[in-house]
């Protein structure tokens, strides 16, 4: 699908306006020192996907970083709405929609303190949802184990879906020098964590394994309806502190995000897991994934 600039808008505090005209004053602390959160959100059939789910975590994050959010549920959605339309995405074939959530501090003098940013921004980016090729979920990608340790939870908290990425995008980095789709990091315990945009699940013997939320990670939404659809399907999926070992001795290992679904990761730092295809769990918990999202977009709010 070709992603053309006219396919994109922007409301910046309620304004809305194409790619090219969207700015925010360098004087706002988000462009400054990194201080806001986000959510990144996609649609299926034009309706963003676990909406009440990406608000609450977006509070969570607001929350941790004390920064107010100046706008309800019902305001976001309308907003998202609105944007979505000026996009013309709307939903259905090549027309469903990327949605990123923005709050930041706002615009201030240049000092730490937030009674000088008493205004946060509120920003909404619509695009068009670009999908993997359905040849990547059949024949699954590479990652790399990275050098870059996830932030220490006493440090910027993993949890915090945070506008600062620098520890993302340095992972991210190292993968793509490394020619892998994505980096796995570990934390400061030397213990699997997450990947760079991602959660990071195994299988071994049947149980779906992924890293506690105390390893130091993002509470993945996708992550969190794998438990609700193991539960729904009879398929043992929980947390588990996992090491290296248990990543190259598995028998699956997969991906999850909210714009990639579930990836099976097939190799990691050059060496095949089991047999080096993505196993029959991951392709299982893939389908019983689209089937549930795909079953109407009211039960795909309730989940
Ligand atoms: N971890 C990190 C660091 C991420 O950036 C993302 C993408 N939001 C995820 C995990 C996956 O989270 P979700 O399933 O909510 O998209």
């Amino acid at each position: 699908m070709v992603v053309s600039a006219a396919n994109a808008a922007v409301n910046v505090n309620g304004q809305l306006f194409d790619r090219e005209h969207a700015v925010i004053s360098v004087f706002d602390h988000g462009f400054l020192y990194g201080e806001g959160v986000y959510e990144t959100l996609r649609t299926y059939n034009g309706r963003p996907f676990l909406f009440d789910r990406h608000m609450h975590r977006l509070r969570t994050s607001a929350r941790m970083i004390a920064l107010p959010i100046p706008l309800t549920d019902a305001e976001f959605s309308t907003r998202c709405a609105d944007t979505q339309r000026a996009a013309g995405l709307t939903g259905g074939e090549d027309r469903e929609a990327y949605i990123r959530i923005l709050v930041t501090r706002g615009i201030g003098a240049l000092s730490y303190d937030p009674a000088v940013t008493p205004h946060p921004s509120v920003v909404v980016i619509v695009k068009p949802h670009v999908q993997l090729p359905e040849s990547v979920y059949r024949s699954g990608v590479s990652a790399a184990i990275v050098s870059i340790v996830r932030n220490h939870p006493e440090t910027v908290n993993p949890r915090i879906k945070s506008n600062n990425l620098l520890n993302c995008a340095l992972a991210a980095q190292e993968a793509v020098r490394r020619d892998a789709f994505e980096g796995i990091m570990r934390n400061h315990r030397g213990e699997l964590a997450e990947c760079s945009t991602s959660n990071l699940f195994i299988v071994k013997n049947g149980q779906v394994l992924t890293p506690p939320l105390e390893a130091g990670l993002l509470p993945g939404l996708t992550r969190g309806l794998l438990f609700e659809i193991g539960a729904a399907r009879g398929i043992s999926v929980r947390e588990a502190t996992l090491l290296d070992a248990d990543l190259f001795g598995a028998d699956e290992a997969f991906l999850t995000s909210t714009t990639r679904e579930i990836v099976p990761i097939v190799r990691v730092d050059d060496r095949p897991i089991a047999s080096g295809a993505p196993g029959p769990v991951a392709l299982a918990l893939l389908e019983a994934f689209r089937e549930q999202v795909h079953s109407g977009p009211r039960a795909a709010n309730q989940l």
